[in-house]
């Protein structure tokens, strides 16, 4: 069974989904689920934008879906990797027994990537760079994860009017992120999100390629689906891309790797 393995349901701030919705969605797709809330620990709303809180109690979370956990269903997290928090999403960790850890970097120096402020006064260079090399650091430190989530994730929301993290521009960062992944038995994930636009599909294609060249092998799908009918989305593109990279497709349970045929 394929596995969406990157979502978010009502223990996220930003999601009002319950898992009622999302397993009717993912039963309608044949797909299973591994729900990753959100844990931002340090995450401060510097604007107070939204005030988004992004922590939860794992004891709830356990309470509430530890009856639908399964073969289909796995609880995961999605873990805000930040230098100053290092300490406490360890500690966090230890409260449930999570099925899977994505780690993943949202925010540098307090700054969250989604807002303007992260960007000003730098250039597309500069921003990303620094992205990478974060990233790269964060993996090293912070090797208990299971999962790198989103390597792109800050083309989401870059305010160039070129987004892309073409291979060629980045290639020293990008290559020495994918060496502290495999360094530390991290499994690349492949976001799904942006798989649906030609060029951001493009432009991912070598990144994975050369994680296959340095001895990557598996891979998680992850929609990083916040409504139900985000799940599953771009799968077809996902696996068509895992099957001419020669990449496995594998998800999470007792934070064991399984794969997924
Ligand atoms: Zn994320
Ligand atoms: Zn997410």
């Amino acid at each position: 069974m394929i596995f969406d393995n990157h979502l978010h349901t009502k223990f996220s701030s930003d999601s009002q989904m319950t898992i009622r919705e999302a397993l009717q969605a993912a039963e309608k797709l044949g797909l299973g689920l591994v729900v990753t809330e959100h844990w931002d620990y340090d995450y401060i709303d510097t604007k107070n934008y939204q005030d988004m809180d992004f922590r939860f109690e794992p004891e709830a979370y356990w309470e509430e879906y530890g009856s639908c956990r399964g073969s289909t269903l796995q609880l995961g997290v999605e873990v805000g990797l930040t230098g100053s928090s290092r300490k406490e999403n360890i500690d966090f960790l230890q409260r449930a027994p999570f099925d899977q850890v994505i780690g993943s970097i949202h925010t540098i120096d307090m700054l969250d990537l989604y807002y303007p402020d992260f960007y000003e006064g730098k250039t597309k260079q500069e921003a990303y760079g620094e992205y990478l090399t974060v990233m790269a650091e964060m993996i090293r430190e912070n090797p208990y994860i299971d999962i790198l989530g989103h390597i792109d994730y800050i083309c989401r929301y870059a305010p160039y009017p070129e987004k892309l993290m073409k291979y060629a521009d980045f290639s020293d960062l990008l290559e020495e992120v994918l060496r502290a992944v495999l360094e530390t038995g991290t499994v690349l994930e492949l976001n799904t999100r942006r798989l649906g636009d030609r060029a951001a599909q493009k432009a991912l294609l070598p990144v994975y390629r050369r994680y296959r060249e340095l001895g990557g092998r598996y891979i998680t799908l992850g929609s990083d689906a916040h409504t139900a009918e985000n799940i599953g989305m771009n799968f077809q593109q996902a696996l068509d891309m895992a099957a001419a990279l020669e990449l496995q497709p594998v998800t999470f349970s007792e934070r064991q790797m399984l794969y997924c045929r």
